[in-house]
Parts: structure tokens; sequence; C-alpha cells
């Protein structure tokens, strides 16, 4: 099965990656991680991305096309953060299509605006093993603590006001348009991502058992 998930931010695409590629022994790629962990290390790739990152704009195409082709095979994959405008959807199916296949499901997690800024504002993350927390709605055991690997939490340094509005802004003009693109390839499946991530979960799977992407 080879998945994109797009959607705002804070519409619970790196949640809904980490369980899917978990339950279903499938590798997941999110590129926003693979940036921040670059970043981090102030590798020569860290150092290009930072400054876009911390605006909430979207890194150069170029740029997130080479980490792409690094990390996709053949293979199954969940891919979490990309494509992010039609250049980069383009971009994908050309890479796959040299490998003789092709997207099963672009599946898109709706949200509207209020949810978004909510969560976001709301939102700590571990810094070590990439899980995500919502201070009320999906709080740690321990104040503060990841449950999964026990590193101290922390605030993505762009979920605060004003770089969440860039970024709410960029998802507006650049990534929607794929919702046409998807759509006129009839893989697209919409999820209202409003719900909690159990229930969105579940309708994933669902998708997932009736389409039987699975045996791909
Ligand atoms: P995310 O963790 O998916 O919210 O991504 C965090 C940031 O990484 C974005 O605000 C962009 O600056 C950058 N980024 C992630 N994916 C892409 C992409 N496909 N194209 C360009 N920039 C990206």
């Amino acid at each position: 099965m080879k998945m994109i998930l797009f959607g705002a931010p804070g519409s619970g695409k790196g949640t809904q990656a980490k369980e899917l590629s978990e339950c279903y022994n499938i590798n997941k790629i999110s590129l926003g991680d693979i940036l921040r962990k670059e970043v981090k290390k102030s590798s020569s790739l860290g150092n290009t991305v930072k400054g876009y990152m911390e605006r909430g704009v979207l890194v150069p195409d170029d740029v997130v096309a080479k980490v792409i082709e690094e990390n996709i095979g053949g293979e199954s994959f969940i891919l979490d953060g990309y494509p992010r405008n039609l250049d980069q959807a383009v971009y994908l199916d050309n890479i796959l299509s040299k490998k003789n296949t092709a997207l099963d499901i672009a599946l898109y997690l709706d949200v509207d605006s209020q949810t978004i800024i909510k969560r976001l504002q709301m939102r700590r993350v571990c810094p070590k093993c990439g899980a995500n927390y919502h201070l009320i709605n999906m709080p740690p055991r321990k104040e503060g603590v990841c449950d999964l690997c026990g590193a101290e939490l922390v605030q993505r340094k762009d979920d605060n006001p004003e770089v969440i509005k860039e970024r709410i802004n960029v998802f507006f003009k650049e990534s929607k348009p794929l919702l046409g693109f998807y759509r006129d390839k009839n893989i697209l499946i919409s999820i209202d991502a409003r719900n909690d991530k159990d229930k969105v979960f579940s309708e994933i799977e669902k998708v997932i058992q009736d389409g039987k992407y699975l045996k791909q």
C-alpha cells in the first residue's frame, strides 16, 4: 500500500501516520520529522531548511525533492507531509512511475481553522521518538514526560500563534489544490478529522480494509 496523508497543520497527520505504520507494519516517512532531525544535528541540510521551518513557510521544492528521493523505495509506505503543493505531487508521481508503481490512496484529513489553532497551541511533542500529545485531549500520563520513551516533552518552535497563522495560510494557498489533483486521479479519500484520534483511526482503517489496499 502506498499512501500519502495530507491536511492542514494540526489535522493529525503525524499521529495517524505513526499509528498506521505501527498497526500495519508499513514504513512511515514523515518529512517534517526528518527535517527537524537535520536541524537538530545542524547538518548542512538542517542549516538550509531551519529558517523556512521557523517562519512556517515551505522549504524549496528542490531541497525536499532530494530528501524524498532518498527515502522512497518501491515498497509500501505512508508518506506524511509530502507533497505539499502541485509541483511536489507531480514530482512524486514521476518518482513512483520510474519504479513502475503509483499511489493507492491520498488521504485528506479535513479540519476547520478553529480546531487547528486550538490543537496546535495545546500540542506538545517528544523530541526523541516523535510522539504527539495534547495538553487536554491527549495528555501524557506524567506531566511533561513522554509515555513511550520518558523524554521531556517540548512545544514545537513553529507552534506559536504567529507561525501557526502563516502555516495555515500556506496550507490553504499551496496544499489545498492537491484535493482536486487527487480527486481527478480517483484516489482521494476525505476523512472528518475533527473527531478524536481513535475515531479518525478507525475510519481510516475501514477505508483501508474496504479498498483491499493491503495486498498491494
Ligand atoms: P510538519 O511537521 O509536516 O508540520 O512540517 C514542518 C515544516 O517543515 C513545514 O512548515 C515546512 O517548513 C517544512 N516542510 C515539511 N514538509 C514539507 C514539504 N513537503 N515541502 C516543503 N516544506 C516542508
